[in-house]
């Protein structure tokens, strides 16, 4: 981005540096400096697509919350599956396969997992599946 920007030269020197201090660059910075701790930012981010679950706790995306962790590991106690971050923190990020709605009409996208959780738990709410093309 920025190496296509220099070329440019009709642009202000103003509007240049404005967009090579983007959100982007500035978290790319971060990421530099930070370390492990950006590692974790990243994550979270990857996991906000749009389309994505919502929901902001971890579960193994075949059994539900069964997860594990340890020393910043994680692993499903059911079917064996393992992953090396904590994956019980943090947003979900599976394909969002439900639409969950409470009883006060709010409104949440969160994945297969999370849907068959949350059914049995959902008092007054309604679960509804996203067609799948
Ligand atoms: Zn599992
Ligand atoms: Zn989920």
């Amino acid at each position: 981005m920025r190496a296509r920007l220099t070329g440019q030269s009709e642009l202000p020197r103003g509007v240049r540096n404005a967009l090579a201090a983007s959100v982007e660059d500035a978290l790319a910075l971060a990421a530099q400096r930070i370390g492990t701790a950006a590692e974790k930012l990243a994550r979270v981010r990857a996991a906000q697509w749009s389309g994505a679950c919502t929901a902001w706790w971890g579960v193994c995306p075949h059994c539900g919350p069964t997860l594990m962790a340890e020393d910043g590991r994680s692993w499903c106690r059911q079917c064996g599956t393992a992953w090396n971050y904590d994956r019980s923190q943090g947003p979900c990020g599976e394909p969002g396969a439900y639409l969950a709605m409470d009883a006060l009409g709010g409104t949440v996208l969160v994945c297969a997992a999370h849907g068959r959780y949350m059914q049995e738990r959902l008092e007054g709410g309604l679960l509804l599946a996203i067609p799948t093309s």
